[in-house]
Protein backbone atom coordinates (compact mmCIF):
# COMPACT_ATOMS: atom_id res chain seq x y z
CA UNK A 1 0.00 0.00 0.00
CA UNK A 2 1.69 3.10 -0.81
CA UNK A 3 1.60 6.15 2.04
CA UNK A 4 2.12 9.09 -0.40
CA UNK A 5 -0.55 8.98 -2.51
CA UNK A 6 -3.63 7.51 -0.40
CA UNK A 7 -6.03 7.50 -3.57
CA UNK A 8 -3.51 6.05 -5.82
CA UNK A 9 -5.65 4.65 -9.28
CA UNK A 10 -2.69 2.52 -10.65
CA UNK A 11 0.68 1.61 -10.28
CA UNK A 12 3.88 2.53 -12.12
CA UNK A 13 6.18 -0.27 -13.77
CA UNK A 14 9.59 1.26 -12.97
CA UNK A 15 11.52 0.77 -16.24
CA UNK A 16 14.62 1.14 -13.97
CA UNK A 17 14.30 -1.05 -11.40
CA UNK A 18 13.83 -4.54 -12.93
CA UNK A 19 10.07 -3.77 -14.26
CA UNK A 20 9.00 -3.97 -10.80
CA UNK A 21 5.81 -2.15 -9.88
CA UNK A 22 5.26 1.11 -7.87
CA UNK A 23 2.38 3.16 -6.36
CA UNK A 24 4.17 6.03 -6.75
CA UNK A 25 7.56 7.96 -7.70
CA UNK A 26 7.95 8.46 -3.57
CA UNK A 27 7.63 4.47 -3.02
CA UNK A 28 10.21 3.86 -5.37
CA UNK A 29 12.66 6.05 -4.04
CA UNK A 30 11.89 4.41 -0.87
CA UNK A 31 13.55 1.68 -2.20
CA UNK A 32 15.86 2.63 -4.37
CA UNK A 33 18.87 4.52 -4.42
CA UNK A 34 18.20 6.48 -7.78
CA UNK A 35 15.16 8.57 -9.16
CA UNK A 36 12.34 6.93 -11.59
CA UNK A 37 13.61 7.03 -15.00
CA UNK A 38 10.91 8.23 -16.65
CA UNK A 39 10.71 7.02 -20.35
CA UNK A 40 8.76 8.96 -22.78
CA UNK A 41 6.70 5.19 -22.79
CA UNK A 42 5.49 4.34 -19.28
CA UNK A 43 3.23 1.23 -18.48
CA UNK A 44 0.58 1.51 -15.73
CA UNK A 45 -1.84 -0.82 -14.31
CA UNK A 46 -5.23 0.10 -13.47
CA UNK A 47 -6.20 -0.38 -9.58
CA UNK A 48 -9.59 -1.00 -10.27
CA UNK A 49 -9.64 -3.59 -13.29
CA UNK A 50 -6.55 -5.05 -12.58
CA UNK A 51 -5.64 -4.45 -16.68
CA UNK A 52 -1.79 -2.83 -17.35
CA UNK A 53 -1.65 -0.10 -20.22
CA UNK A 54 1.10 1.38 -22.05
CA UNK A 55 0.92 5.47 -22.27
CA UNK A 56 2.66 7.54 -24.30
CA UNK A 57 3.88 10.82 -22.28
CA UNK A 58 4.78 13.03 -25.29
CA UNK A 59 1.61 12.88 -26.31
CA UNK A 60 -0.83 13.39 -23.46
CA UNK A 61 -4.10 14.48 -23.90
CA UNK A 62 -7.10 15.02 -21.78
CA UNK A 63 -8.62 11.42 -22.85
CA UNK A 64 -5.20 9.71 -21.47
CA UNK A 65 -6.05 10.66 -17.72
CA UNK A 66 -8.77 7.36 -18.44
CA UNK A 67 -8.13 3.40 -18.26
CA UNK A 68 -8.41 2.01 -21.55
CA UNK A 69 -10.51 -1.00 -20.29
CA UNK A 70 -12.43 0.64 -17.67
CA UNK A 71 -12.70 4.59 -18.10
CA UNK A 72 -11.57 4.67 -14.38
CA UNK A 73 -9.75 8.05 -14.06
CA UNK A 74 -6.22 7.85 -13.02
CA UNK A 75 -5.03 10.77 -12.97
CA UNK A 76 -6.73 12.99 -10.02
CA UNK A 77 -5.82 15.11 -7.16
CA UNK A 78 -3.66 12.94 -4.95
CA UNK A 79 -4.79 12.62 -1.23
CA UNK A 80 -1.61 12.98 1.08
CA UNK A 81 -1.11 12.07 4.53
CA UNK A 82 -0.47 15.85 4.97
CA UNK A 83 -4.42 16.83 3.69
CA UNK A 84 -5.85 14.73 6.07
CA UNK A 85 -3.80 16.86 9.02
CA UNK A 86 -5.52 19.43 7.40
CA UNK A 87 -9.30 18.45 7.82
CA UNK A 88 -8.69 17.95 11.46
CA UNK A 89 -7.25 21.25 11.51
CA UNK A 90 -10.79 22.70 10.41
CA UNK A 91 -12.55 21.13 13.14
CA UNK A 92 -12.47 23.49 15.92
CA UNK A 93 -14.20 25.78 14.05
CA UNK A 94 -17.28 23.52 13.19
CA UNK A 95 -17.65 22.93 16.62
CA UNK A 96 -17.55 26.97 17.01
CA UNK A 97 -20.36 26.81 15.02
CA UNK A 98 -22.26 24.50 16.41
CA UNK A 99 -22.37 26.54 19.97
CA UNK A 100 -23.38 29.39 18.26
CA UNK A 101 -26.70 27.61 16.60
CA UNK A 102 -27.47 26.49 20.11
CA UNK A 103 -27.26 30.43 21.55
CA UNK A 104 -29.89 31.33 18.96
CA UNK A 105 -31.90 28.60 20.14
CA UNK A 106 -31.71 29.71 23.54
CA UNK A 107 -33.13 33.11 22.43
CA UNK A 108 -36.16 31.89 20.97
CA UNK A 109 -37.48 30.16 24.14
CA UNK A 110 -36.95 33.59 26.30
ZN1 LIG B 1 14.34 2.37 -10.24
ZN1 LIG C 1 3.89 6.11 -2.67
ZN1 LIG D 1 -9.17 0.06 -15.46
Amino acid sequence: MCVHILNAQVSIRAPCCKKKWFDCAECHAAVSNHELHRSTEMVFACKKCRKVFRKDLSEYEEADEFCPHCDNQYIIPAKTPMAGIGLEGDDPRLVRDDRQRDRRQEDRYR
